[in-house]
């Protein structure tokens, strides 16, 4: 049982790390944008209401994102941990997470914040492309498909998220240094943040996040 949240601006790594602990860990990597995606894609009540504010770069209400993360935890197979990847991103949303904890008697283990340079993110998140089938992530300079524009798991026609061109992506690091980088005092204060250069290079993030995670596991089993 293991409960992680990842930290850090977009572009950061956290949905690479998170799929990596996802694997290791068989614990479901949990992603607010990838559920919101959902969402959008299948025109749900949801989708309808959170298209604008993704479309600008902005948050989605903390209600809106509160209810989907609520339903999300509640299913089975989160009930043996997570890993978080884009929750939370308000401090009303990790006070709400801690509370939901706490009801439940259980806590988190670690919140592990990739710390990325600025002009590093631009670099990567313009060079970014998704697949919309599944997920995959991609980037046209360091981590290039077999095939030009296609996924090398599913074959789909990969895609630059429409909030990946400059000017949104300029909007989104805002926002995280207004709303969410004050997350980083919030966990410290709790004695539960961990901080991992995010720019040595996949494999050496995925070793020191497993470091922590032993440590924790340590910790807990003290
Ligand atoms: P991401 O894929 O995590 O970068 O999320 C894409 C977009 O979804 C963000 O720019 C926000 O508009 C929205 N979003 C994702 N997670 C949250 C969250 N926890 N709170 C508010 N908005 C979110």
């Amino acid at each position: 049982m293991i409960r992680i949240v990842l930290l850090g601006p977009p572009g950061s790594g956290k949905g690479t790390q998170a799929s990596a602990l996802e694997a290791k860990h068989g614990i479901p990597h949990i992603a607010s944008g990838d559920l919101l995606r959902a969402n959008v894609k299948e025109n749900t009540a949801l989708g309808q209401q959170a298209k604008p504010y993704m479309d600008r770069g902005e948050l989605v209400p903390d209600e809106l994102i509160l209810d989907m993360m609520a339903a999300r935890l509640s299913e089975p197979d989160a009930q043996q941990g997570y890993v978080l990847d884009g929750f939370p991103r308000t401090v009303a949303q990790a006070e709400s997470l801690e509370q939901r904890l706490a009801k439940l008697d259980q806590g988190l283990d670690a919140v592990i914040y990739l710390a990325v340079p600025e002009d590093e993110i631009l670099r990567r998140l313009s060079g970014r492309r998704t697949c919309p089938e599944c997920h995959a992530v991609y980037h046209v300079d360091t981590m290039p498909p077999q095939k030009e524009g296609i996924c090398d798991k599913c074959g789909a026609k990969l895609i630059q998220r429409d909030d990946e061109k400059p000017e949104v992506i300029r909007k989104r690091l805002e926002v995280y240094t207004e709303q969410t980088r004050p997350l980083l005092e919030f966990y410290r204060q709790r004695g539960l943040l961990e901080e991992v250069d995010g720019t040595i290079g996949v494999e050496n993030v995925v070793r020191e996040i497993e470091k922590i995670v032993a440590g924790s596991r340590a910790a807990v089993s003290e």
